[in-house]
């Protein structure tokens, strides 16, 4: 690809966009902060996978070679709460959530992550670390476990531009959630206590588990050594999560963590965080049933820059579905028509250029996207360089508008059956299942075929 826009991208060090130099020649080492998988990601979590993918495909159509690593949180306070309360071996509790999260990424055709790690199987090089640390006076023991010292850390809390003093640094924190905005020192591993149940692991500095930062810290390491080029993760990550995986790696290698900080804005419901705590999450499985394609998901995400908050509505993810599905079209009819010329197109030099420029900038992929309409507008007469060139950029985009080989009928629901799913979901939540089984026979008489999946139930006309 020849390429006239040089990359650049927002810097959350630096506070502004910078040009991307890439640490290796050709190829560049990525690293997002995964799920934690105490329950199915939300919509908002997704907004920042789907997002770490158009960056991932933004550097390969740049020619770089990517390794992406996206971690799976799979031993948190959260998990183990969860599968205490669930009364289940810790990995038996995650594994359905860590399914589900992966179906989710393939729904939205997310390109799977070269390596998506689990945190407790990378045990040994987080105790390596905490090691190094140690002897480094760098961290020291506590009651109940071993602490980092935040006062001896270079600069930290640049990424948050935290106005840090360090001599009033006293308090300790010991859960991996909080996001007051102090800089305290911060748990790198939990000595075990009763209620961690079957979890723990021994370490020569005594039996438990890690805190949430120091997870991040050594799979980076071990998977793609002291400096990578991205690190990603939602804007609330800059602190403290972000910020500690920063001073315990650089304190650790002596070298910087990242050359490039890329944060995502959230996803809000009714200009409100979407946040389980908050019961205000969506999830994919609820889009299904709703009968909307995931991919309209993907393709509403498109309407804001990646840097700007979203509002979630159902009528704004009903018009981007529309849209989808007349994108779709146009391919179809573009695909019908070349069959019939057959012939084979070239890509369109003016919009490729157009088009890198806008997916260069900062990764401007509404803009990006705006340029796939602007050819569309050029369609009459329809020709295969047309096609050719819609594709090509779909390889960034990611709406698999190859398989678009014929008009989708996205299926039409009536608000009673949907209604009907949404109660049978609600039976099946506070196990009533007599209840549940008759409203799969009322959907049935409507003429439905309700299917549970790891992803929620789906709905076919039958
Ligand atoms: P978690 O599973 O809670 O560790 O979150 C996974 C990712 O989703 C992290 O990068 C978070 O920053 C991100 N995230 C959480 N809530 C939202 C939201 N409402 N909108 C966008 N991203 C979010
Ligand atoms: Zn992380």
């Amino acid at each position: 690809m020849a390429l006239t826009s040089p990359l650049q991208i927002y810097n959350t060090l630096r506070r502004k966009i910078v040009p991307f130099h890439s640490l290796r020649s050709e190829e560049v080492a990525m690293y997002t902060c995964g799920p934690t998988v105490y329950a199915p990601a939300h919509i908002g979590n997704l907004r920042t996978f789907v997002v770490s993918d158009w960056l991932r495909r933004v550097l390969e159509w740049n020619n770089y070679q990517v390794t992406a690593v996206m971690n799976v949180t799979d031993v948190d306070d959260k998990t183990i709460k969860g599968s205490r309360a669930a009364g289940v071996p810790l990995p038996s509790f995650t594994k359905p959530f860590e399914e589900t999260f992966f179906a989710d990424l393939d729904s939205l055709n997310i390109e799977r992550p070269t390596h998506t790690p689990l945190a407790t199987e990378y045990i040994k090089p987080i105790i390596e670390m905490i090691d190094i640390l140690l002897q480094r006076d760098l961290a020291y023991q506590a009651v109940d476990g071993i602490y980092f010292r935040v006062a001896k850390a270079k600069d930290y809390g640049a990424l948050a531009q935290l106005k840090f003093n360090p001599t009033a640094t006293q308090s300790r924190i010991g859960s991996d959630q909080y996001d007051k905005e102090a800089a305290s020192d911060f748990a790198l591993w939990k000595f075990w206590q009763a209620a961690d149940g079957e979890v723990g692991w021994e370490a020569p500095f005594g039996r438990g588990r890690p805190g949430w930062h120091i997870e991040c810290s050594a799979m980076i390491r071990t998977l793609l050594g002291d400096t990578i080029d991205f690190h990603l993760g939602g804007t609330d990550l800059i602190f403290p999560h972000h910020t500690n995986e920063m001073a315990q790696s650089e304190a650790v290698t002596g070298r910087p963590l990242a050359n490039h900080w890329l944060h995502i804005a959230f996803v809000n419901m009714a200009n409100s965080k979407m946040a389980k705590s908050k019961g205000n999450i969506i999830t994919l499985a609820e889009i299904i049933v709703r009968g909307v394609p995931s991919l309209a998901y993907r393709y509403w995400l498109l309407s804001a820059h990646y840097r700007t908050v979203m509002n979630f509505s159902w009528e704004a993810l009903a018009g981007a579905a529309n849209s989808l599905r007349r994108l779709r079209h146009y391919v179809f009819d573009l695909s019908e028509k070349n069959k019939s010329g057959g012939k084979t197109g070239i890509i369109n030099q003016e919009y490729l250029s157009k088009f890198t420029e806008a997916i260069n900038d900062d990764l401007n992929l509404p803009v990006a996207l705006s340029i796939v309409w602007q050819l569309l507008g050029d369609y009459s007469p329809a020709s295969p360089d047309m096609l050719t060139t819609i594709l090509e950029f779909d390889k960034v985009l990611g709406f698999d508008l190859a398989s678009a080989t014929e008009p989708e009928v996205f299926s039409e629901i009536p608000n009673e059956v949907k209604q009907l799913v949404i109660d049978r979901e609600s039976a099946r939540e506070v196990n009533d299942f007599s209840r549940a089984d008759s409203l799969r026979q009322e959907i049935t008489t409507a003429g439905y075929a309700i299917e549970d999946t790891p992803e929620g139930p789906r709905l076919r006309k039958k």
